[in-house]
């Protein structure tokens, strides 16, 4: 214990959020699909939580996945939220306060096909809005010769190839750490660098057959841990702050707003403002929505309500007057504060916000 703990009551670490980016298949739908696989197979109940728009792993599951990688004592942050890739379009508009509302990001690059047209537009995001980020090399398991371990970390499965296999790899890894050079950003493998601010890691993984998923989780949560601490502190107890993922109607509800919280708390019955195609909307929370737990699926109602959510975490508001929101835009809890002062709030974040008139979702 410090000799001045001088930390507001409320101030918890959140979780840092996760998105994950890269080229049309080179793999990053498999990847999550393995992640969250990998974390069920962990077994215990609550392995992994699906939110609306996004999954949470806690940091017992990653360690449980990572094995002797993780030591969960040296982490007190709670896990990683992933968000479930929105392409490129929504994720250049997803913001926070200015800044991209992932916290990290995983560029996915086919390891055979190395960079790609959307990898480079997806690089320029990157860098256009500072998120950090690590290479995640996949499809090593389509190395000729490959001999898969399954779920192993990478050094296990490296010394498990022949020195032909290893070499096919090993220049295929090198050719993208190049790319990653002509672009800008010094890379290297991932456990030969030091300093994860001034290089980017690139970590060799199998969404097939879950080699380096260990390493991948490993990295991402070192990362947080170490150079995202601040950033991760929040007021939990705070109005709550969120970004609009998607703006859907739903049976029963009418239009909803699938909504990921990085600041603060939301309560059902909270005042909100959020970003409009014509200006700020003004309403109430009406209900807060999570997907119901993958075994109910089948019954009629598709989703749990909930009282309250804090972030970082997924959620659909059902509210009225919500047919001009738009997908990118800020949500804010007034609670407590001049409802024209959140208004102007939400106005000029607007403002920095282009509009993706485009956007498929
Ligand atoms: P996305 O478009 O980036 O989401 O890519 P997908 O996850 O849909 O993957 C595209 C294709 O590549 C699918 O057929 C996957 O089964 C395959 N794939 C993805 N990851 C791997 C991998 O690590 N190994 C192999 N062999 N195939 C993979």
């Amino acid at each position: 214990m410090s000799d001045s703990d001088t930390r507001d009551r409320s101030d918890t670490l959140r979780t840092p959020i996760v998105a994950v980016l890269g080229h049309v298949d080179h793999g990053k739908t498999s990847l999550l699909d393995k992640v969250r696989g990998s974390a069920v197979s962990e077994g215990e109940a609550g392995a992994i939580t699906q939110h609306i728009g996004a999954t949470a792993v806690p940091l017992d599951t990653i360690s449980g996945i990572a094995g002797s990688l993780v030591d969960p004592d040296d982490f007190d942050l709670p896990g990683l939220l992933f968000i479930d890739t929105p392409g490129h379009h929504s994720f250049s508009t997803l913001r926070s306060r200015g800044g991209a509302l992932a916290d990290i990001a995983v560029l996915v690059v086919d390891v055979n096909d190395g960079f790609q047209p959307q990898t480079e537009e997806a690089i320029d995001i990157l860098k256009r809005t500072g998120t950090p980020f690590i290479v995640a090399a996949n499809k090593i398991d389509t190395t000729p010769g490959w001999n898969p371990q399954e779920g192993e970390p990478i050094q296990v499965t490296y010394e498990a190839q022949s020195d032909r296999a290893r070499s096919r790899l090993d220049e295929n890894l090198y050719e993208i750490i190049g790319q990653l050079s002509d672009a800008g950003f010094s890379a290297d493998l991932y456990w030969r660098v030091q300093d994860f601010q001034a290089n980017v890691g690139v970590v060799p993984v199998s969404a097939m057959t879950g080699e380096g998923v260990p390493d991948l989780l490993t990295v991402l949560m070192g990362l947080s841990q170490r150079y995202m601490k601040d950033q991760m502190t929040i007021d939990v107890e705070g109005p709550g702050a969120g970004t609009v993922l998607e703006v859907k109607e739903e049976k029963g509800f009418g239009t909803t707003l699938d909504v990921v919280i990085y600041d603060g708390t939301l309560r059902e019955g909270d005042e909100i403002v959020v970003g409009g195609l014509h200006e700020p909307i003004v309403t109430e929370v009406r209900a807060l929505l999570q997907p119901k737990p993958l075994a109910e699926i089948r019954t009629e109602k598709r989703f749990d309500r909930v009282d309250s959510v804090g972030a970082a975490a997924g959620v659909k508001i059902a509210a009225p007057d919500l047919e001009d929101a738009m997908a990118g835009a800020p949500v804010r809890v007034v609670r407590g504060r001049e409802r024209d002062v959140v208004v102007a709030d939400v106005e000029s974040e607007l403002a920095e916000i282009e509009v993706d008139t485009e956007e498929e979702g």
